[in-house]
């Protein structure tokens, strides 16, 4: 502990410090360390580390990982689980060299867009910064690009005091059908809509605002009352989306599937809308009204829809995990039972071929 601020510690004295130093002391030390190496800035360590279980016995001072075997927060992945986690890694890593060389091929992989694409973590954060760039199908937002009213949303989308009236009637065009002001208005929403539905800070709000307070409602489909009756409990049923247990969830899907059953997912449109506005809303005149408005057509038509398929993928994803898990549960419990063929200990197994004692089968696997 003795060591000068800064030089490299020996083995015995890191052994020293782990087993000795009171905690704060050892944070108070690091970060001198820290100080004087880098100034003021701060490091983050990017674990990608599946960390199987975060049970261990250890339990250091420093560590917030640990949990206590059998606590609340306890995990320990199973075999299969595992696999899948790798698996799904390995897509990432897939999707996102695709990502790269496509934008790239495009001319647009700017430095900025590289470092965040190489640095997002999850399937979800790459397909939100891709989606600019995606080849799409001809949409009102296309339409309205052709009409040449892209210009008109990046001033309005600026949200400065201006005319807007006069603005939006430099670009009527006959000959491009915009008539008059109030369609040069409508091409421009259209457009400020697209961008706001791509746009990685209200996906990411969004995203948690439905995982978080989503409500997942279902109701029966009209006039199939009694042929979809094996539903009933579901003909009008709603609960927090967090909540729904798997067995439920895979049960109004296969009601849904059937066609007796829809279901709807989404949190307060009040409160998606005001997340919304906070993000982008940055003055108070006739130009942000405009963005007002393509806000809430942008919620209901294009993000809002995006939101629902994602949450719904991740939720069928994590019941169908849930039943599997149970499954092997239950049929490891059944296969280690003691047999029904009511074999005793001392006599020789009904089904054995290798001349082993009843339970020796049962007792062995145990
Ligand atoms: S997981 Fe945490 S408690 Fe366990 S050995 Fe590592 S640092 Fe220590």
């Amino acid at each position: 502990m003795q060591n000068p601020m800064g030089a490299r510690v020996s083995s015995e004295q890191a052994l020293d410090l782990l087993k000795n130093a009171d905690t704060a002391e050892l944070m108070s030390l690091a970060d001198g360390v820290r100080r004087a190496k880098y100034g003021l800035d701060v490091f983050y360590v990017h674990s990608l580390n599946l960390n199987p279980t975060n049970v261990c016995e250890n339990q250091c001072g420093l560590c917030a990982f640990w949990r206590e075997e059998g606590s609340e927060k306890a995990y320990t992945l199973s075999p299969a689980q595992i696999r899948d986690r790798l698996e799904q890694l390995h897509e990432v890593e897939k999707r996102r060299a695709y990502i790269l060389k496509t934008i790239e091929e495009q001319g647009k992989l700017n430095p900025e867009l590289k470092k965040s694409l190489k640095e997002a973590e999850t399937m979800a954060a790459l397909e939100d910064l891709y989606l600019p760039y995606k080849p799409k199908r001809r949409t009102r937002a296309t339409v309205a690009r052709e009409k040449g009213l892209e210009p008109l949303a990046k001033l309005i989308y600026d949200q400065k005091d201006m005319n807007l009236e006069e603005l939006a009637g430099k670009f009527i065009n006959p000959e491009k059908e915009v008539q008059d002001v109030e369609e040069a208005l409508q091409g421009a929403r259209d457009i400020m809509a697209e961008w706001i539905a791509e746009d990685v800070r209200v996906r990411d709000m969004l995203r948690n605002l439905f995982y978080r307070e989503g409500i997942l409602s279902c109701k029966n489909i009209k006039g199939k009352e009694m042929e979809g009756i094996k539903y009933k409990d579901y003909f009008d049923f709603s609960e927090p989306v967090k909540k729904v247990p798997s067995h439920r969830l895979l049960a109004m899907r296969r009601g849904e599937k059937e066609s007796f059953l829809s279901i709807d997912i989404q949190p307060d449109e009040g409160t998606a809308l005001r997340g919304m506005e906070k993000l982008l809303i940055t003055a108070r005149n006739s130009s942000a009204e405009q963005v007002e408005t393509a806000i809430q057509d942008g919620y209901k038509r294009l993000l809002k829809p995006s939101m629902e398929t994602e949450i719904r993928m991740q939720t069928k994803k994590e019941a169908d995990i849930e039943a599997i898990t149970v499954f092997v549960a239950n049929l490891r419990q059944l296969l280690l039972a003691p047999s029904s063929l009511g074999c005793k200990e001392g006599q020789k197994c009904p089904s054995s071929h290798d001349g082993r004692e009843g339970r020796a089968c049962w007792k062995a696997s145990g």
